[in-house]
């Protein structure tokens, strides 16, 4: 892509409210932007890089068996009414009434959904086990909407939903989206901890949570030294002193909800016996907008954000100051995502806003590396080093694939 139709241009300043680094950084490098507390657009190069942390999530889901769908935002009151929730979760819910004057919330979560979804279709332990997921829109009416993306009012979260026979078969595959969670959260490049933490409005039983350590974040937590699991200190009881303490964001949450859904609803299955017993049931969160601000907490320097290759909104970022267009469109033409500044303001600039924006890869065509020898033209540096090399086009491609 041309950076002169990349929509919106860098600013030179951070917004006078922005505290963290994801907020100061995304909304200087034109990566998002603020309509009101806790709301945002992901503007263009924002939502690449949501895109294709989307997509890693997509991919592990998959991996497992789940299935994707989508499910509406506009719940009815009838439904939350059935596990009591309408009442329960009152302080996170937007609620609304339409002109007839009939109740409705914006959906913070989906597990009624999915439940009265199922109690129409699910007959017997033959239709089990059964695992869905979608990626949508959530409404949380959180009190304090801060620490820039971090946390919205309106955000994206991929919710799956898993529906078992028992309460083994229940164990069996929380243990595999626990594991999907690592994988993802390796691809995308996070280090996390995972930590035992409450079920909130989710459920009475112990849950687990994946947390990153930031000083951003609002979680305490506790980690056995040596290892990478502990407790939420929501749920510790115990001697701190045998405990790392850490400060953390959490950006993953697996529950094994049990069967309260399923028995309030009324959702049953003729089991092997012919019995008629009430659906196991797991739900299993993840923020990718969250996710995206977290990269930014653990992984940014005084000039700008250092985006993991696995998500980065580009692959290069191509510095031209002379003769940049057919290196441009060759190495567009080898399938490489290519950021390129065809504009002409002075280098130090352009320079500038690569750190900003922080493609993982720099790369500078200019006279003095149009003179090289061996056809090596191409200055290749990477964000995160200040080691810079002469490289042909053939071995940036070579690079770039790897
Ligand atoms: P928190 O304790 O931070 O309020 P939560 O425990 O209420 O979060 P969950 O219901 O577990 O959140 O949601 C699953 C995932 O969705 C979280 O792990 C996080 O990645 C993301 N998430 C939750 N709330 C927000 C929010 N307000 N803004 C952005 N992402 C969020
Ligand atoms: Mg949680």
């Amino acid at each position: 892509m041309r950076y002169s139709q990349v929509f919106p241009k860098t600013l030179r300043e951070a917004p006078k409210e922005a505290v963290t680094a994801n907020h100061k950084l995304l909304v200087r490098a034109g990566f998002i932007d603020q309509l009101m507390a806790g709301s945002w657009t992901l503007l263009p190069l924002g939502w690449r890089v949501v895109t294709k942390i989307n997509q890693i999530i997509r991919e592990e889901m998959n991996a497992i068996g789940c299935q994707e769908m989508l499910m509406p935002l506009l719940h009815p009151k009838e439904i939350w009414n059935q596990t009591g929730r309408w009442e329960a979760a009152d302080e996170v819910m937007y609620k609304l009434k339409d002109t007839r004057g009939r109740d409705f919330v914006l959906s913070f979560t989906h597990e009624e959904i999915v439940m009265d979804l199922m109690k129409k279709h699910i007959r017997s332990y033959k239709d089990l086990p059964l695992n869905v997921y979608h990626f949508s829109t959530k409404f949380r009416n959180e009190l304090r909407a801060q620490g820039g993306i971090l946390r919205g009012r309106e955000f994206l979260m991929k919710d799956a939903y898993s529906l078992h026979e028992s309460e083994e078969d229940l164990m069996i595959w929380y243990e595999k989206y626990k594991q999907a969670y690592l994988k993802i959260f390796e691809r995308i490049g996070l280090d996390v901890y995972v930590t035992e933490a409450s079920g909130g409005v989710f459920t009475d039983k112990h849950t687990h949570e994946f947390q990153v350590e930031a000083e951003a974040g609002e979680d305490t937590i506790y980690i056995k030294p040596g290892t990478k699991e502990g407790y939420n200190k929501e749920v510790f009881e115990g001697d701190v002193k045998q405990f790392d303490v850490k400060r953390c964001i959490e950006v993953g949450n697996i529950f094994p909800l049990g069967k309260m859904y399923s028995e309030k609803m009324g959702a049953s299955f003729i089991d092997r016996d012919g019995s008629k017993n009430p659906i196991w049931f797991g739900s299993y969160g993840i923020g990718p907008t969250r996710v995206m601000g977290t990269i930014i907490e653990v992984s940014h320097d005084d000039r700008g954000i250092i985006w993991p290759k696995s998500v980065a909104p580009f692959q290069a970022h191509l510095v031209d100051l002379k003769n940049g267009e057919e290196i441009y469109e060759k190495l567009t033409d080898a399938g490489i995502e290519v950021l390129w500044d065809d504009t002409d303001r002075p280098a130090g600039q352009k320079f500038a806003d690569v750190d900003l924006i922080g493609v993982p890869v720099r790369l500078v065509v200019s006279e003095k590396t149009l003179r090289q020898a061996q056809g090596k033209q191409i200055e290749w540096k990477e964000r995160a080093s200040d080691k810079t090399e002469l490289l042909s086009l053939e071995e940036v491609v070579e690079r770039m694939k790897k």
